[in-house]
């Protein structure tokens, strides 16, 4: 789950990370109260949407415009809030349809002198915290790692011993720090630490993390993403999901407690277990066509459970044809054949359905589907299912 970047350095402050001052606004009025309270003589008027790029970013009604992130004077924030909010931002990473800016985050301005590279992830190829660090902030780190792989530090991070300070020099000397800045560097990565174990984060990014001329180290940006599967010890985070940042469909399955993602292509798939999942969109591929999504049921797939899926799905439009590739264990294919009818006839499907059950009660439940009186295309096996589906897509267009 991912949250604004005013919500992401609330959160930091906390665990002792440097912030600059601000203050969310959610009408142009709101954030010339917030530009006043600011010590300036400039601020910045931030967009908040969960994305990068947003300085370098352009407003669709105003695509010659300045971008998502402008310093101004204090008395002109309230007409940058205004250019910003209700306004659709396009930015490297929204896509080309952009998203809809729905506040801003008025901060004080920052007197910076050099701007660099921090993140901490979980690297699944050593199991561990990994912290990044580059001297070559404000660019997005992607490029910096196919430009200049040398130009990203890393440090691993033993989780028994936790981050060890002199792991924490290491990168700030690799950054050029001096002086009591190395102090002050540590302190803020550790504090980075701090906050990403105890909130159960999955990536913190800060680009730019800014040395200020005052000597301070700096957040100036802030991008924070959790663990989906921590949320439920966090429950105060988990509030600060912000809705309209969702694929609605996405929205949908979070609710009902599914695991969807949305994809590019044209077979909707309904599977239980993520495993089964990423066999099922291989396969799909290997036939030659590509999934519209990854949809996991899970294991304790209900009737209720699989109509919600196949709602979900068919509000897709690329869908082009559903397969439905179940293993039953501890769900059982009779229940799973029982809601597929049931969803099939409460959804009127306007796309071929091809069913490959297998596992428990499996002969009940291909006779349920045999006997429901819906154009239901069985399948004995994967190869068989993909095949199937691959050829009733081709067959509609
Ligand atoms: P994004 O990465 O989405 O473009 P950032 O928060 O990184 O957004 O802001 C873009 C750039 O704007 C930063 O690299 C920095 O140069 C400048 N900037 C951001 N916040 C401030 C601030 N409070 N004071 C001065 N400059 C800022
Ligand atoms: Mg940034």
């Amino acid at each position: 789950m991912n949250i604004h970047e005013y919500q992401g350095k609330e959160l930091l402050k906390r665990y002792g990370v440097t912030v600059l001052d601000g203050y969310v606004a959610r009408t142009p009025e709101e954030a010339e109260a917030a530009a006043k309270k600011l010590p300036g003589p400039v601020v910045v008027v931030k967009s908040q949407i969960h994305a990068g790029g947003r300085g370098a970013g352009r407003f669709t009604d105003d695509p010659n415009g300045k971008g998502g992130v402008r310093v101004v004077k204090p008395e002109a924030a309230k007409e940058a809030a205004a250019a910003m909010i209700g306004h659709t931002l396009v930015t490297k990473q929204t896509g080309p349809e952009g998203k809809v800016v729905n506040q801003v985050y008025v901060e004080a301005g920052c007197d910076i002198k050099r701007e660099l590279y921090l993140s901490l992830l979980v690297d699944r190829e050593t199991s561990r915290i990994t912290v990044m660090a580059s001297t070559e902030g404000g660019m997005e780190i992607e490029e910096v790692a196919e430009n200049h792989p040398e130009k990203i530090l890393k440090v691993a991070v033993d989780p028994a011993s936790g981050l060890y300070p002199w792991a924490a020099r290491k990168l700030a000397f690799g950054l050029g720090l001096e002086g009591k800045q190395v102090g002050v560097f540590t302190k803020f990565v550790s504090a980075m630490y701090d906050a990403f174990v105890n909130l159960d984060m999955a990536i913190v990014e800060i680009n730019p993390l800014v040395v200020t001329g005052a000597g301070d180290v700096v957040a100036l940006d802030a991008k924070v993403s959790f663990d989906d599967n921590a949320l439920f010890r966090h429950k105060d985070i988990e509030a600060l999901r912000d809705d309209s940042e969702m694929d609605p469909k996405e929205l949908d399955a979070v609710k009902n407690d599914l695991n969807y993602v949305a994809l590019d292509g044209e077979i909707g798939c309904m599977v239980n277990g993520a495993g089964l999942a990423m066999a099922t969109m291989d396969i799909i591929k290997l036939y030659g066509s590509s999934p519209a999504n990854f949809l996991d049921v899970g294991g304790t797939a209900n009737a209720e459970r699989v109509t919600e899926a196949f709602r979900i799905i068919t509000s897709d439009v690329n869908v082009k044809a559903i397969l439905v590739n179940i293993f039953g264990g501890i769900a059982k294919c009779d229940m799973i054949a029982n809601g597929i009818v049931e969803a099939s006839k409460a959804l009127t499907l306007k796309v071929p359905l091809v069913v490959r059950l297998e596992g428990t009660n499996v002969d009940l439940g291909k006779k349920i589907l045999a006997e429901s009186g819906l154009a239901i295309i069985p399948a004995d096996n994967l190869a068989d299912a993909a095949q199937k589906v691959v050829d009733a897509v081709k067959k509609a267009a």
